[in-house]
Order: structure tokens, then sequence, then C-alpha cells
């Protein structure tokens, strides 16, 4: 035991994100103190987040996804780094913390001036019959298994779970040339996406090969083949859990830290837990969420590192308070990027909260250069305070950068209206002039000032059983091409001129396009022109498709079938 006033002893648990953060963090905040790492694993600073690559072949070197090695964090920080060592108890009256080689077997104690717990948190594994033949990846020693497993013989892989794991690990055995099958119990992959944002994904899985099982999920597992819910049987020489992860709060709650409500340990805004002189970090810790305010959960690189800095900055006395967090997260599958923060339509409408939705299909650069690819934007915004909620992205381009900047004006406390006043970089390879985030402000701010109204694809059904007309004023060859039964077409260049044959001023009326754009400019045309209860279809014909996943409707209705002139 070592233990000294005018040299204190730092001991952190984890050695990874938020562990190693803190430690390299304290030692450039005090060249003096002892700081000792331990992890129980036989790697430190490993990129957690590229193992899935490795498994396919993406990232061929192993090598590269070890960043730093025991010695190299003591040559250039001075760390005390103990490997293949778990920490196994703490006396937090006597502020001393158990260690145990595994390799010797041989235990020591350790006291500390403050101990930092970043032990992150462990996959979920659900009691399935044959549940042990299936692999989970959270280290270098389960990417090695992996690795391993996949021998000559295994052609076929099941991945149980469709989070951000069991995409990547989809898309990573699709790269290794498997037939995957990916089930999940829900009826969407990617939780964090509304369903009509998420349906271009599921589209790509699909189109890329996998056997995408919804709505169903696995009972057991056999030697070479999983069986589902629904009574079917999928071959599978290699089985995949990614159903999710859980806070490691074992060593915490042994040591009798305060466990929160949503399982995680609990620490306040200066990451200290309810033990003297002992903090937590990472996936292990219950974050404060940005919208609420209550306990959530949010395991992800970005905010475990962020602790990590902020609980060496806290220990070292600078004046540093945790933030709340949004859970902004980003995954690519099959060449789409995927990207979310905040809250969800979903959640929204599960709590009670009043919002508004805003949905946009632009361009990821301008449309004249090369390259240029559509994606799918939503946002969420408080109509009575006009605060961004939350935002979803998805697209092949460009669309880690827009969420990320929504992300950033909600940290700012940016308004939704206020997106339309950044001030972006453009250049036509890169953007518009018209950034698709000044877009989501454009609209934002028509809908606040009611210089537009707008209406959801899932609200569409019953404003027209409640009598709305739909007009849809695209050209006659996109109609052609699958339209939203019962509208009435009149494309957006011959409106003026055909008014008379719209139904009384007093109807009221759902204008829709392609994507949302010239709905609005036929709305204001019609609004202007004496019709009082005009709404635009957000999104136009792409997000009411996306929603009801009716990718072709039957032929339009005509005029005289709609009982207009
Ligand atoms: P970890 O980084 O998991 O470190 C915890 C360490 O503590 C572990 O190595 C463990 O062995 C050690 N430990 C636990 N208990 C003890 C003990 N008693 N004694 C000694 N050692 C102990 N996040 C993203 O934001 N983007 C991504 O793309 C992304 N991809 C991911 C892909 C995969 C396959 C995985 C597994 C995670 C991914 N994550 C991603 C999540 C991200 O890696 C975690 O949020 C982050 O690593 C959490 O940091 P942490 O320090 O809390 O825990």
């Amino acid at each position: 035991m070592s233990m000294s006033a005018d040299r204190p002893t730092y001991v952190i648990v984890g050695g990874v994100a938020g562990g190693m953060s803190a430690a390299t963090r304290l030692r450039r905040l005090d060249e003096h103190a002892r700081i000792v790492v331990v992890e129980r694993s036989g790697y430190v600073s490993f990129a957690n987040c590229g193992l899935p690559y490795h498994v396919g072949g993406v990232i061929e070197e192993r090598s590269a996804l070890l960043l730093q090695t025991p010695a190299s964090l003591g040559a250039r920080f001075g760390l005390e780094v103990r490997v293949l060592t778990s920490a196994e108890a703490i006396d937090t009256d006597r502020q001393v913390i158990s260690l145990r080689d595994l390799e010797s077997g041989a235990s020591e104690e350790v006291g500390y001036d403050a101990l930092v717990l970043s032990p992150g948190a462990r996959p979920v594994r659900p009691p399935i019959p044959g549940i042990e033949r299936a692999l989970s990846l959270r280290d270098i020693e389960d990417t090695d298994a992996m690795v391993a497993a996949l021998g000559p013989d295994v052609t076929s892989a099941v991945v149980v779970g469709g989070g951000f794991i069991g995409v990547e690990m989809t898309e990573n055995l699709v790269h290794r040339g498997l037939q995957v099958a990916l089930v999940e119990a829900l009826d969407q992959v990617m939780a964090p996406l509304d369903p009509e944002m998420v349906a271009p994904v599921h589209r790509a899985i699909r189109a890329a090969g996998v056997d995408l099982r919804l709505g169903t999920s696995v009972t057991a597992i056999g030697s070479r083949h999983v069986e589902l819910a629904d009574g079917s049987t999928l071959p599978a020489d290699l089985v995949i859990a990614a159903i999710g992860v859980r806070p490691d709060t074992s060593l915490a709650a042994a040591a009798g830290l305060r466990i929160g409500e949503r399982g995680g340990i609990a620490v306040d805004k200066q990451l200290r837990t309810s033990a003297p002189n002992v903090y937590a970090v990472g996936d292990a810790v219950e974050k404060v969420d940005g919208l609420s305010g209550e306990s959530t959960l949010v395991p992800l690189a970005n905010t475990a590192n962020l602790q990590g800095r902020r609980v060496a900055d806290v220990i070292s006395g600078l004046a540093v308070s945790d933030r709340p967090v949004l859970g902004t997260a980003i995954v690519g599958v099959m060449g789409l990027q995927v990207a979310a923060t905040g809250w969800n339509e979903k959640r929204l409408r599960a709590a009670g909260r009043a919002y508004r939705a805003i949905h946009t299909h632009p361009a990821s650069h301008a449309t004249y250069y090369p390259g240029a690819s559509g994606m799918s934007l939503k946002l969420l915004v408080d109509p009575e305070t006009d605060a961004i909620l939350g935002a979803q992205g998805v697209g092949r381009d460009g669309i880690d950068k827009r969420i990320d900047v929504i992300a950033t004006a909600v940290a700012g406390g940016l308004t939704a209206s206020g997106l339309a006043e950044l001030e972006l970089a453009y250049a036509p390879q890169f953007g518009s002039a018209k950034d698709p985030v000044n877009l989501l402000g454009h609209i934002a701010s028509n809908l606040r000032a009611e210089v537009s109204r707008s209406i959801q694809w899932h609200e569409l059904d019953a404003a027209l059983a409640d009598g709305a007309v739909l007009i849809d004023v695209r050209g006659p060859s996109e109609v052609r091409r699958g339209s939203i039964p019962g509208a009435v077409t009149i494309p957006l260049d011959e409106l003026r001129g055909r008014l008379d044959e719209l139904p009384s001023a007093a109807t009221p009326l759902v204008v829709t396009c392609a994507v949302g754009v010239r709905g609005h400019t036929a709305a204001r045309l019609l609004e202007q022109r004496g019709w009082a209860d005009v709404r635009n279809l957000s999104g136009g014909y792409a997000t009411w498709r996306a929603g009801t996943g009716l990718a072709r409707q039957p032929p339009l209705r005509n005029r005289t079938e709609m009982g207009l002139s």
C-alpha cells in the first residue's frame, strides 16, 4: 500500500475510453502523482469502435486497433498500467482497492487518494437455450475469438439484435462473404430512428442480401442453426449476440456504492459516487438526459472520453461540471450514414410531450456537382418554445455534418428557427448555398410564424376521412412512379390556371409533392388565393411512402371519380 500527502495516488479501474482519458489528463495536470491503471483484459487503450471492422476485414491489421501499450503509456505518461489485473473489491472506509493478478493469482491492496471507476458495460446475454454458443463483441479477446471462429467451413451467420453493434456486425460479416441473417424483435432496426426514417435502412440491409427478420426473436440456438419465435429456422454456423449492453456495476455495487434507477452507478455533477473520493465515468454510470433532466444510460465513446477528462479536472480541483447528454450517435449501414441526436418522435409521444415534426429530403451537395445523393432529415421541435428536441438523418453522404451541427445548436441553446440563420461553409462539392440545416430552420420558422402549416404522414388518413382533399402537385412522370391513393394531380406549374378545378375555398386541402418543397409553394399560392385551410404534407411523397411502407400505389383516381369538376 502506498499513499502519501505530497504525492497522491490515483487508481483507475478500466483502461480504455473513460479510464485512459482520465489517466492521461490526470498526468498532464499532476506530474508528481502516482497513477495506477487497472485493466482486467490483456489490452488497454484499444479501439473498441473499430473491432467490428477488424472482424469484417476492413481494418486488416489487428495491431491498428491497439493504440497504446502499457509500456508506451509508461514512457509517455508515467502511468503504472496493469493489464490482466482485476479490481476485486473496494474498502471505501480505508480508501483501499484490492487487485488480483489474473496470471499469477497474487492479490495486492493499493491505497488511493482518488479512485476512478470506468468499468464500462457488459453485453446482455438473454437466457435463450444454446446462448453459450453466441459470441459477443466487447474487447480484443472477443475479437480474436470471433476471427478464429470464422474458419473456412463457416458460411452462414445470424446476428441477434439490430442496434448499433448488430448492424455493424451484419455489414462486416457480409463484407467477409457470409450469408447473414439479422434478427430484431422490434419491427425496426436502429431504435433511435422513427419508422419513416428507418425505411431506407431496411431497404439497404435487404439490398445487401441480408435476410432481415423483424418482429420476431431467437428462441433457441442449435449447433448450426437458430430457431425463431415465428417457427422458422435459420442456418447459423456463427451466432452473434448484439442485444445491447448493461452498465458493469459489479465492483461498485459490492462496495456499497449507490446504483441509480436505470441500473448504472449514480454520480453527481462532479462525477462523484456515493463514497468519498470515489468517482465513476463512462458506460457504467447514469447520465442526465439533456431534455428531461432525468437519469439515462448512454453507452457511447464520446461521452465516456469527455467524462474521463472531466473527472481528472474535478480531482485536480478545476471548476468543472458534467454535462447533460443528447445521445448523439452515428453508424454506417451498407453505405448509408444513420445518425440521431436528442429524442425521437416515438419517445416524445410516449412521454406525452408536445412536438412538431419536420421532414426534408435535400441533396448532400449542389446537384449540379457530380456525386450528390439524397438524404432524409427529420427535426423535432417544441411548438411552444421553438427548442430543438431531436434530429435524425439517413443518407449516403453529409449526414454526420448535419446532425453534428444540430447537436451543437442544441448545446448552444439555439432554437429550431435559429438554424435558418446559421452561416455554414459552402462550395458545390460540400453542400448547398442553403444548407439542409438552414432548410430545416426555414421550415421551422415558417411553421412557427404560421406562414405555413403541415401535416404528418401518419395524420393523413384521418384528415382525408374528415373531408380534406389531397392535391398532388408533381408532374405526370413522377406520379406514374407511385402516388398516394385518392390524390388529385395538378402539376404546380399549372395550378394557377386550374384553380377552378379545385373544391370550394372552405374545403380543407392537403398538398403534396415529392419532398415537400413544391408543396410549400402550392400551399402558399392556395392560401393567398382564398383557401382557408391548406396543409403541406411534411416530407411529401418520399416521407409518406417510407412511413406507410408502400413502395408503389394504385393509379390515381381522376377528378370526376373524386366528385370534383
Ligand atoms: P470501456 O471502454 O468498455 O472500458 C472498460 C474497461 O474496464 C474494460 O476494458 C474492462 O475490461 C475493464 N474492467 C471492467 N471491470 C474491471 C475490473 N473490475 N477490474 C479491471 N478492469 C475492469 N461508441 C461510439 O460512440 N461509437 C461507436 O462507433 C462505437 N462502436 C462500438 C463498437 C463496439 C464493438 C463496442 C463494444 C462499443 C462501441 N462503442 C461505440 C461504445 C464505446 O466503445 C463505449 O461507449 C466506450 O468504450 C465506453 O468507455 P468506458 O471507459 O466506459 O468502458
